[in-house]
């Protein structure tokens, strides 16, 4: 079986004194995790504070967006190379928030895929319909071309060195959970275009639900065959909610 893993996504939240204070507490709240991994998306100027309170513990630290070039004159960006120098082990990418206010296309979140792994890091690829998408009965369409871009960039052996993250829009930060047959059905359709591809892979692969969970849905949602764990925004600022959440993928 899949272990199963609980990210946060912090956003553009925290400072240096509710950060530690948070990080300490979750160290803590996780120690004893079994099969199921946790980790923190930080904002950039707080993965060395992550790097410092974390390295030796249970908890990974990555960031929430990467540059798709290796350097340059890119003013303002940050680079796969910075990531790994400052220990991170993950990076999201194609996040919602980035496709719908930074216009990120598909074929920029592959690139941003592709550069990630070549430098070590685990890329955790955000995809995931809108509601109007939903209701025009387009969920498997788009999902279907967010995954598909980075395959046909990427290749389908580099999906299994990433996470997969279903993230539909209407459920982020609305309190509107998908139901766990609906996350299911999706993860099960994701699960099945990779296994269409490659078998192995397929199998291999942790995919997690993204959207309003919190501590009193993540059991019925983790239960879910296809559903490994979970990308977790509001909650993840909330110490107990969140170490909760990390208890629940086990
Ligand atoms: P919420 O958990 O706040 O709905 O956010 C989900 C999300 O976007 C995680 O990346």
């Amino acid at each position: 079986a899949r272990a199963g893993l609980v990210a946060g996504n912090w956003k553009m939240h925290g400072n240096l004194e509710q950060n530690e204070a948070l990080l300490a507490k979750v160290v803590a709240g996780t120690r004893a995790l079994q099969n199921a991994g946790c980790a923190v998306c930080v904002p950039f100027p707080y993965l060395a504070q992550a790097g410092a309170l974390l390295s030796a513990t249970n908890v990974a630290w990555g960031a929430q967006n990467v540059s798709q070039h290796e350097q340059g004159a890119y003013t303002g960006e940050v680079s796969a190379s910075m990531l790994t120098d400052l220990g991170c082990r993950y990076v999201i990418v194609g996040h919602s928030e980035r496709r719908a206010y930074y216009d990120e296309t598909s074929e920029l979140v592959a690139d941003k895929f592709r550069i990630a792994q070549s430098h070590g890091l685990t890329p955790i690829l955000c995809v995931g319909e809108t509601l109007a998408q939903r209701e025009a009965s387009e969920t498997e369409r788009v999902v279907a071309e967010q995954l598909d871009a980075v395959i046909n960039t990427a290749g389908i052996e580099a999906i299994a060195r990433s996470v997969i993250a279903y993230e539909p829009v209407w459920a982020i930060g609305t309190g509107k959970t998908a139901t766990p047959e609906q996350a299911q059905e999706v993860h099960a359709f994701i699960r099945n275009r990779l296994a269409s591809n490659n078998e192995a892979v397929a199998a291999k692969v942790q995919i997690l639900y993204g959207g309003s969970v919190k501590a009193n849905n993540a059991n019925e949602l983790f239960a879910m065959s296809d559903i490994d764990g979970g990308l977790i925004g509001g909650a993840s600022l909330i110490a107990e909610d969140f170490i909760s959440i990390c208890l629940a993928a086990q």
